[in-house]
């Protein structure tokens, strides 16, 4: 029961948190920073362009680039933070308890170099970059509404060119 249970909240490309787990502890976070009066940061991470690295070396490589990121980003944060796959080329980081909501964009910045370095696998290598969005949470916004905030500021940085982190505003 516990290894099935672990399984259901696996990705199991890479191993680390879905997005079933990822809204739970989202909802977790979102009812403990209301709680405490604290602040969270959510950043949703979307790779830029990544049909044309499968169209290019081929899902197999695709898969290797998305389990290598997911390895890169364990490293950026800390241990109280959550990192998933969404689904997709999409990740996200649960930043818990920050204590200025700029912060998150350090994270953002550390996020964006460390897939800067290329990717290899199999004597092929790779460069991807990504888009982030990144929504703050403070108890006042429901776990969904924020998860749909750091999305649409994702599609934002998007829209900006890419490869670059953009704060979720009320006029989007
Ligand atoms: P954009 O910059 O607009 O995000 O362009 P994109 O090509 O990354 O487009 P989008 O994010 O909409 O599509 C994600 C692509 O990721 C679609 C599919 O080719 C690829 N993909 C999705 N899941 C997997 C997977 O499990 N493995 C591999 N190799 N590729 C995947
Ligand atoms: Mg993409």
């Amino acid at each position: 029961v516990k290894r099935l249970n672990s399984l259901s909240k696996t990705d199991t490309l890479t191993g680390i948190a879905n997005r079933l787990s990822f809204q739970e502890m989202l909802a977790a976070g979102i009812s403990s920073a209301a709680r405490h009066n604290r602040k969270l940061a959510l950043l949703y991470i979307d790779l830029d362009k990544f049909k044309d690295v499968n169209d290019s070396l081929g899902h197999g490589f695709g898969d290797q680039v998305l389990y290598q990121v997911a390895r890169r980003l364990a490293e950026v944060i800390r241990t109280e933070d959550l990192v998933a796959r969404l689904g997709g080329d999409e990740f996200a980081l649960l930043l818990n308890d920050i204590v200025d909501p700029m912060s998150a964009s350090a994270v953002a910045e550390k996020v964006l170099r460390a897939l800067s370095a290329p990717f290899e696998y199999q004597s092929n290598q790779v460069t991807v970059s990504a888009s982030l969005g990144i929504a703050i949470g403070d108890g006042r916004m429901s776990a969904s509404r924020t998860f749909e905030a750091a999305d649409m500021a994702m599609y934002e940085a998007k829209k900006r060119g890419r490869n670059q982190y953009c704060y979720f505003d009320g006029n989007m």
